[in-house]
């Protein structure tokens, strides 16, 4: 295990290479990484950095994401079948399709979305800023694609849009109930529950924070609590227990693996970055669309 954590820091410091990992990557990984986060702030670091060669541990619509951000440099994703179920429920036919039955809406896609349907999009969100995007986009019909827990969240807080959802949702995130949420309460009735809005509208109405994963820590940080109930991935809470040291954390119910996340191992990371191999390759035109949609959202939060 050493010898492999060391090929990894010689060749990441010969290669000048800089290796981004998501939030629910195993704690190895994140522990290795020169940086954690969730999806977009690994993109956006991707863009700033000087670095030319990206090693991204996480899934593939996250790699293409920081692809697009950052088109002149070469972007890795070590676990070549590291899909999201989430995302892989819609593709841009399926856009086309729900613009032709509602030609007046906007379509607004999380990011949580192939590269293809991004360029089919008018608009990107991310689950901390999706409410605001809906909010400010020019029409009053919004295509939410894909995740229908989020776009119930967000009908809920933009009352005065006619939001047209898709039937997409995350199997990790849709294994928590709402029985999860009542024994936690019973059983650490002090204790703060925070959970990520792609669970069930139920347990979004009854918790006391709904916020995304970047979310979560920075509420981590700031709760009085010290006992904090997490309905999200569990590889979050490595990140949480190491910035919090004060404080225990716990998933709600029993933790819930996305099996995704948990493709990307140290030899996987080590073969990619040794052999440059994985690389994210995308055309030019959705490169462009693409980046156009993600680089728009920033006017509509
Ligand atoms: S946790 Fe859900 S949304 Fe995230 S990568 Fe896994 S399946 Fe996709």
């Amino acid at each position: 295990m050493d010898n492999i954590i060391e090929k990894i820091l010689e060749l990441k410091e010969k290669k000048k290479a800089l290796i981004l990992a998501h939030n629910y990557q195993i704690a190895q990984i994140q522990d290795i990484a020169d940086f954690v986060g969730d999806s977009l702030e690994l993109s956006k670091t991707s863009k700033g950095a000087t670095a030319s060669l990206i090693v991204f541990c996480g899934v593939r619509f996250m790699a293409e994401t920081a692809k697009i951000l950052s088109k002149e440099k070469k972007v890795l994703l070590p676990a070549q079948a590291a899909g999201c179920p989430l995302a892989e429920t819609i593709n841009a036919d399926d856009v086309l399709n729900l613009r032709k039955l509602h030609p007046n809406a906007w379509v607004v896609s999380y990011v949580n979305t192939s590269a293809e349907v991004k360029a089919a999009s008018d608009v990107c969100c991310t689950s901390s800023n999706a409410i605001n995007v809906v909010k400010n986009v020019p029409t009053k019909d919004v295509i939410f694609v894909p995740d229908k827990n989020l776009g119930h969240w967000v009908k809920k807080n933009v009352p005065e849009k006619n939001i047209i959802l898709w039937n997409g949702g995350c199997y990790v995130h849709e294994q928590f109930t709402l029985d999860d949420l009542l024994q936690a309460r019973k059983k650490f009735p002090e204790a703060e529950i925070i959970v990520h809005p792609e669970c069930r509208k139920e347990i979004l109405e009854k918790c006391d924070f709904v916020a995304s994963t970047a979310g979560m820590l920075k509420r981590a940080k700031q709760s009085k609590a010290k006992i904090i109930i997490i309905g999200t991935e569990e590889g979050l809470l490595h990140k949480l227990k190491k910035e919090n040291p004060d404080k225990q954390f716990f998933s709600l119910g029993i933790s819930r693996t996305c099996l995704n996340m948990k493709k990307t191992t140290l030899n996987e990371l080590l073969v990619s970055l040794e052999k440059e191999i994985y690389e994210i390759n995308l055309e030019k035109e959705i490169i462009e669309k693409a980046g156009f949609a993600l680089e728009r959202m920033v006017q509509y939060v």
